[in-house]
């Protein structure tokens, strides 16, 4: 087997999984090629000569998955996402064994799912257009808000940053959102409005029920509290109900769309995937790319299709942890 390693990943803490993972996959007569990216880094520079591998691992936090998951789909190449970040909600919703042992396993066994990803567009306050892939989330409002107060303290706290940056922000703004969906225009008050590939959000917290990764749609939140303290109480049930199918969400609305475009009534900041823009929008338009990318899972993931009988036989497979 011919694996491409690009790993991303130099300031998670997790870090030196990678290695371990990379040790664990080789066999004899395996080739692979480790690419440490720097901070900086061109998405052709990552991939060079990708396609000449059988499988290439993108090992990094969301940030950098998510921009490799675009780049891996404009190639047609098939991945496994390896959590090498302070954050991986993405693999996450993957559902995969976060153990280095059993996804060098996985990618030996090679069984793979589509995944879709997202596409998102707007226009700066100058005019100008933006355009980017998203694999986890992107909006505007409140959500944004906590991204933007939460990135310093990201890498050092992690997930804990975003819930500290919500209570330091007692009330935020409500803004009416005009939100076609495919075939229906409708109108909501509320603090945020985001699109979601997968609804997963820190503390492997659904923040709506039944979103995957694989139904060719693009969920459409609306976060409806009009204060921080009303967001509490989804998180609180978030902690109490992490799949969101038992207790419901409050004050969370939600529709499934093909495409999407979202109009605020007043100027609202933005993230995709977490990265929170510079400035202020007015709106965005979002699209889902239905089954963009093959990845790796394994039989512990909820996507995969095979048997129970396989999923066991996979297991007794699998040599004592080392
Ligand atoms: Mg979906």
């Amino acid at each position: 087997m011919r694996t491409l390693i690009i790993h991303a990943g130099a300031t998670g803490y997790a870090s030196d999984a990678v290695f371990q993972f990379q040790r664990y996959l080789l066999e004899a007569g395996d080739e692979c090629l480790f690419r440490q990216l720097g901070e900086t880094w061109d998405d052709d520079e990552a991939l060079a000569n990708a396609e000449r591998f059988d499988l290439v691992v993108l090992s990094g936090g969301d940030y950098e998955v998510s921009r490799l998951l675009a780049a891996v789909a404009d190639r047609g190449l098939t991945a496994c996402v390896f959590p090498s970040g302070p954050i991986n909600l993405f693999f996450a919703s993957l559902g995969c064994a976060a153990e280095p042992f059993a996804l060098a396993h996985a990618c030996r066994e090679g069984r793979t799912v589509s995944a879709d990803l997202g596409k998102i567009s707007w226009q700066d306050a100058s005019g100008r257009s933006w355009r980017q892939s998203f694999s986890l989330m992107a909006g505007t409002g409140f959500d944004a808000e906590l991204m933007r107060a939460g990135a310093s303290n990201r890498h050092a706290m992690g997930q804990m940053a975003y819930f500290m940056a919500a209570l330091s922000n007692p009330q935020p703004p409500v803004v009416r959102f005009t939100i076609e969906l495919d075939d229906e225009t409708i109108e909501r008050d509320g603090i945020a409005c985001l699109v979601a590939n997968t609804a997963m959000i820190q503390g492997d917290i659904e923040i709506v029920p039944d979103c995957r990764l694989d139904d060719g749609l693009l969920d459409v939140i609306v976060l409806e509290t009009p204060d921080a303290v009303g967001l509490l109480k989804p998180v609180l049930f978030g902690f109490l109900d992490p799949s969101g199918k038992n207790l419901g969400r409050p004050q969370i609305e939600s529709f499934k769309a093909h495409h999407v475009r979202v109009r605020a009534s007043k100027d609202v900041p933005m993230q995709v995937d977490g990265e929170p823009l510079d400035g202020e929008v007015r709106g965005f338009e979002a699209r889902v790319v239905p089954s963009a990318v093959r990845l790796i899972v394994d039989t512990l993931s909820p996507y995969f299709t095979g048997t129970e009988a396989e999923s066991e036989a996979d297991r007794a497979s699998l040599p004592r942890h080392p």
